[in-house]
């Protein structure tokens, strides 16, 4: 399905921002011109509400969720970056594997099954994207992932 990310990206934070309990601030920084991309929007839905909860889940009380589109030649280039504690920078590329997760103190506390990012990985990687994670401990984490542009010369889709 032909869609314009930036609308779609936005619907799905506006959901979040208008259901979250917790005191965190989101900042928006999207373009104003559309760009269209080819996804299966259920799939990509799941993959952004489980980056969001998890930043949610991991941002201190008046915390700042920042989403963020670069563009890069024909790729965009999506963040969702958080305040929280972080993820100690051994461990910053197991996040995407099965069931892993940080430690089990903090996984038992915080519920959850430690698939959600193997499965957005795996989602991303067969829409031809990557995605990835930067990290600092007791700073915060930005997650990454890349999706195709198509080029609307006819301006025909919206
Ligand atoms: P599920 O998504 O299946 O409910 P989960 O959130 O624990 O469970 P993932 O989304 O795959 O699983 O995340 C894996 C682990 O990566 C988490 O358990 C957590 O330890 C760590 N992690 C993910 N996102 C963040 C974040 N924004 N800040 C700190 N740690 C994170
Ligand atoms: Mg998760």
């Amino acid at each position: 399905e032909i869609v314009n990310f930036n609308k779609f990206f936005n619907r799905i934070i506006d959901r979040f921002e208008l259901s979250k309990s917790q005191n965190v601030t989101f900042q928006r920084m999207l373009p104003e011109v559309p760009y269209y991309v080819d996804i299966d929007t259920d799939k990509l839905t799941q993959v952004i509400d489980n980056i969001i909860s998890n930043a949610l889940k991991y941002s201190p009380d008046g915390g700042n969720i920042r989403f963020g589109i670069i563009v890069k030649n024909d790729l965009l280039q999506v963040m969702v970056s958080d305040d929280g504690m972080g993820i100690p920078s051994e461990n910053v590329n197991r996040i995407f594997d099965r069931f892993y997760r940080v430690d089990r103190a903090r996984a038992r506390s915080m519920g959850g099954t430690g698939l959600g990012l193997a499965i957005a990985r795996e989602m991303i990687e067969a829409h031809g994207g990557k995605i990835w994670a930067e990290s600092e401990e007791g700073r915060g984490t930005t997650i990454f992932f890349t999706l195709e542009i198509l080029l609307d010369e006819e301006g025909e889709w919206d």
